[in-house]
């Protein structure tokens, strides 16, 4: 069989980045979707269906991006194009409250225990930003501990060794934030509790929090540790070891995240898991579920919204009352829970609630389907990958690995995955355009999908 593609057309597309570079720097409304860490000319989509999405010049794509995470029950899901429909009929927005709001509040404190009440924004990043106020204001302290690789959206001190666009474009933080302010950032590597422990005993009363993606995604995916090998070794013998059992019976085998909980128990800092990516991905209830977490606060997005823009912060109700109009920290939104917002949201969770054995078992075994048939024609083809997964997100990194925090991450060959992206991306498979992104798939991916793309992998892999 030959391995070359024949070359996809892309004569619209390019006309319409074209245009579109004269109105946005890049031609983008949000850097990744250039494509400018893997060359070549970003496709303009022009409609989605199922597992598939069709560019500007009718080619078709098997989407592994999914509008980098929402899609889970794959684009235009008819119960959530009617639900907005819906609510579209009865206008956009009110800035007023609306019975939504409560309906899919409800539904998300079923799937996070940990989440006593909430607050809906418009996006993951003022969710975050928004966790983070709110923990400064809790503790009376200003510091931030954050991992490197982490993205938690684009707010000033979150943006410190930050990854996804930041970490594809190889830029340390971001100009524009005074100094003062990313002073107060201490990022650290993911997956090493030592380092905590040590920025804890530097600043036992200044830290008013800890902010983690508890399975990285941002830098491409890294799962947290699992095990006492997460522990570093002083660690387990000052204090790990009379705590031990009294964590297992009650947070499981995650020790990694079990100790950032700890920690922050200790030394009165906050815990706040950032779950825009993870949330309704890895379970339903999402890593809080998985490894049974217990965070202060928790951050969502994507998927809460079905697709449009939501994110919410929540947490323990002690916290939450603190904001306005009860208490002294101010947050607000003019769109806050917009009804078309909540309206795709109630119908996206409500289909993962009622169909949740069988949703989350399905995109496990699709997702392992293809992550070993791509990794195993890697193998084949001689082609040096490390592969992560936990449920339909995972990453292929071009580097033996392992890959346990961004420094093992930035190993890779970044211009071999180029490659390899541009070549599947030939062969109609749509992989998210940088290394440090994780893939997605959801409910519309099965077989086809998947021998598919293990096909163009061989190809791809061969030509290569
Ligand atoms: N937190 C995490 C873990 C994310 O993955 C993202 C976005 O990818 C954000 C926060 C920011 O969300 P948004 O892009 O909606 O502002």
């Amino acid at each position: 069989m030959s391995t070359k593609a024949a070359p996809l057309v892309h004569t619209r597309s390019h006309a319409l980045q074209q245009r579109a570079e004269r109105y946005f720097p890049g031609g983008v409304n949000s850097p990744v979707r250039a494509f400018r860490a893997v060359g070549g000319a970003p496709p303009f989509v022009e409609r989605a269906e199922g597992a598939y999405v069709v560019d500007a010049d009718g080619n078709r794509y098997i989407d592994y991006v999914g509008s980098w995470g929402p899609m889970i029950l794959g684009h235009a899901f008819p119960p959530v194009v009617e639900a907005i429909e819906r609510a579209a009929r009865n206008s956009a927005s009110f800035g007023a409250s609306t019975a939504s709001e409560a309906d899919l509040a409800e539904r998300i404190v079923a799937c996070y225990p940990a989440i006593e009440k909430m607050r809906f924004v418009s996006s993951g990043t003022e969710a975050t930003m928004s966790a983070i106020r709110l923990a400064r204001a809790a503790t009376g302290r200003k510091i931030i501990i954050k991992f490197e690789g982490c993205y938690h959206g684009h707010a000033d001190g979150l943006l410190v060794k930050a990854g996804s666009g930041v970490a594809t474009f190889g830029i340390p933080g971001s100009a524009g934030v005074p100094e003062e302010i990313a002073g107060l950032t201490i990022a650290l590597p993911y997956n090493d509790l030592g380092a905590v422990e040590a920025a804890f005993a530097a600043h036992p009363d200044a830290i008013a929090a800890i902010i983690v993606e508890p399975i990285v995604g941002n830098a491409g995916c890294i799962p947290p540790h699992l095990g006492p090998a997460g522990f570093a070794p002083e660690l387990v013998d000052r204090m790990h070891r009379q705590q031990r059992k009294a964590w297992e019976a009650t947070v499981g085998p995650a020790d990694y995240l079990a100790g950032l909980r700890l920690l922050t128990r200790q030394y009165g800092a906050l815990f706040i898991c950032d779950e825009v990516m993870t949330g309704f991905r890895v379970a339903l209830g999402g890593a809080c579920e998985l490894y049974s977490l217990d965070p202060d606060l928790v951050t969502l997005g994507k998927i809460v919204g079905g697709g449009l823009p939501v994110g919410v912060f929540g947490g323990k109700q002690k916290y939450m009352d603190m904001l306005a109009p009860l208490g002294p920290v101010y947050q607000a939104g003019t769109l806050s829970g917009n009804p078309l917002a909540m309206a795709a949201g109630i119908a996206t969770i409500g289909y993962l609630q009622e169909h949740k054995t069988e949703v989350y078992s399905r995109i496990e075994a699709t997702a392992r389907a293809v992550f070993d048939g791509v990794s195993q024609e890697a193998q084949k083809a001689n082609v040096v990958l490390c592969g992560n997964r936990v449920g339909a997100m995972w990453t292929w990194f071009f580097t033996g690995g392992p890959v346990r925090n961004y420094e093992d991450a930035a190993k890779s060959d970044t211009a071999a995955f180029g490659r390899f992206h541009r070549a599947m991306l030939d062969r109609g498979v749509w992989l998210p355009p940088s290394q440090f992104e994780a893939a997605f798939l959801g409910t519309a991916h099965g077989e086809a999908e998947v021998q598919a793309t293990i096909e163009a992998a061989k190809e791809a892999f061969r030509a290569a």
